[in-house]
C-alpha cells in the first residue's frame, strides 16, 4: 500500500571521492550507516471524515522537501511549505462524494528523489435536510429572456473556479467574515417555492444590511459584478485552487483585480438576488470540491 523511495546521496562528493583510493573505502565504511530510507509521516486535522469537508494534511520528511502534492478524488491538491522538512495542504471532500474508503496518493519531492505514501481515509455519510423557500417567483422561474445571462454567468464562475494557482495567496488562519451566527443551510437540499433546485453549497450567515463583509484571508478579487440568482457577488482567489464567494451584498468596496489582506472589507451585507431577506452567503471552492466554510475555519484554527 504504502511505498517508500531509497535514498541513496549521489552527488559529485561521492565522485572525487574515488581520487582518494583506500581512503574511499575507509570513508564508504564510515558512511553506510548513515545512508538510510527518507521517511514521510502524514497527518491530519479535520472536524470529520464527510462529504462537504476540509482536510488539512500535514507531510513531514526527514529530508527537505522541495514540492508536495496530494492526489484524490480525481483531483490534485498542491501543497505549501511550513519549514522545509513539514509541509501542509488542504484536500477537499465534495458534497456528492459516497460514503466509503478512498486512497489519497502523497508525492513529495526531495533532493534524493520522489517519496511516494497513501494515505487512506473513511468518508462517513452525511444526510442533508431538505430545506423549503419562498422567493419571488422570477427566480424560481426565471424569464426566457433572462436564459442567456443566467447561463453565461454560470460559465464564467465555473472558469472562475476550475483556476488553480500555484502559489497560496492566504497565511494563518482564516476568520469569520461577519460576526453574525452561521446556520447549518449548508449541502441543503433547496426547494423554492415548492420546485426542487440544486443543493445549497454555501453557508448562511446572519448580518444586518450594511454589515461590513471582511475577507476571511487574503488573496486577490477576481469578480466583482451583479449575478441573476446570487446578486451583488465578489469571488476571493486564496491561490492553490482555493475560493471565496460572497452573494446577495449591497455595496461592493474592492474592484477585480485588488489584492486583498485577511480581515480587509470587500462589501457589505444585503438582500440582491435570490433570497428572502438580508444575509451574508458565503461559498468556498478548493479545487472545484464543494466544502463548507465552517470546515476550512475550523481546520485553520
Ligand atoms: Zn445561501
Amino acid at each position: 500500500m504504502s511505498k517508500r523511495s531509497w535514498a541513496r546521496p549521489v552527488n559529485r562528493a561521492n565522485r572525487v571521492r574515488f581520487r582518494f583510493g583506500c581512503g574511499f573505502f575507509l570513508l564508504l565504511i564510515l558512511l553506510t550507516p548513515t545512508v538510510r530510507s527518507a521517511t514521510l509521516e502524514i497527518g491530519q486535522k479535520a472536524r470529520s471524515i464527510q462529504p462537504g469537508e476540509v482536510l488539512l494534511l500535514t507531510v513531514e520528511s526527514d529530508e527537505a522537501l522541495t514540492g508536495v502534492s496530494a492526489s484524490g478524488f480525481d483531483r490534485t491538491f498542491p501543497f505549501f511549505p511550513v519549514t522545509e522538512h513539514k509541509w501542509e495542504g488542504l484536500v477537499g471532500i465534495d458534497l456528492d462524494v459516497r460514503p466509503g474508503s478512498y486512497d489519497i496518493a502523497v508525492d513529495a519531492k526531495s533532493l534524493s528523489g520522489v517519496l511516494e505514501k497513501v494515505h487512506r481515509i473513511k468518508v462517513l455519510p452525511k444526510k442533508f435536510p431538505v430545506r423549503e423557500l419562498k422567493v419571488e417567483p422570477k427566480y424560481v422561474e426565471p424569464p426566457a429572456s433572462e436564459m442567456k445571462r443566467i447561463q453565461e454567468e454560470s460559465r464564467l464562475i465555473k472558469q472562475i473556479f476550475s483556476g488553480v494557482r500555484p502559489e497560496r495567496l492566504w497565511e494563518g488562519p482564516f476568520l469569520r467574515p461577519v460576526p453574525g451566527e452561521a446556520n447549518s443551510s449548508f449541502g441543503k437540499r433547496s426547494v423554492y417555492n415548492g420546485k426542487p433546485r440544486s443543493p445549497h453549497t454555501g453557508t448562511d450567515f446572519r448580518g444586518a444590511e450594511g454589515t461590513p463583509v471582511k475577507a476571511p484571508g487574503a488573496g486577490e478579487v477576481l469578480l466583482v459584478r451583479n449575478l441573476y440568482f446570487a446578486g451583488n457577488t465578489v469571488i476571493i482567489d486564496h491561490g492553490q485552487g482555493l475560493f471565496s464567494y460572497f452573494a446577495h451584498l449591497s455595496k461592493f468596496d474592492v474592484k477585480e483585480g485588488d489584492r486583498v489582506a485577511r480581515g480587509d472589507v470587500v462589501g457589505r451585507v444585503g438582500a440582491t438576488g435570490r433570497v428572502t431577506g438580508p444575509h451574508l452567503h458565503w461559498t468556498l471552492r478548493l479545487v472545484e470540491t464543494r466544502v463548507s466554510p465552517l470546515s476550512l475555519l475550523e481546520v485553520t484554527q
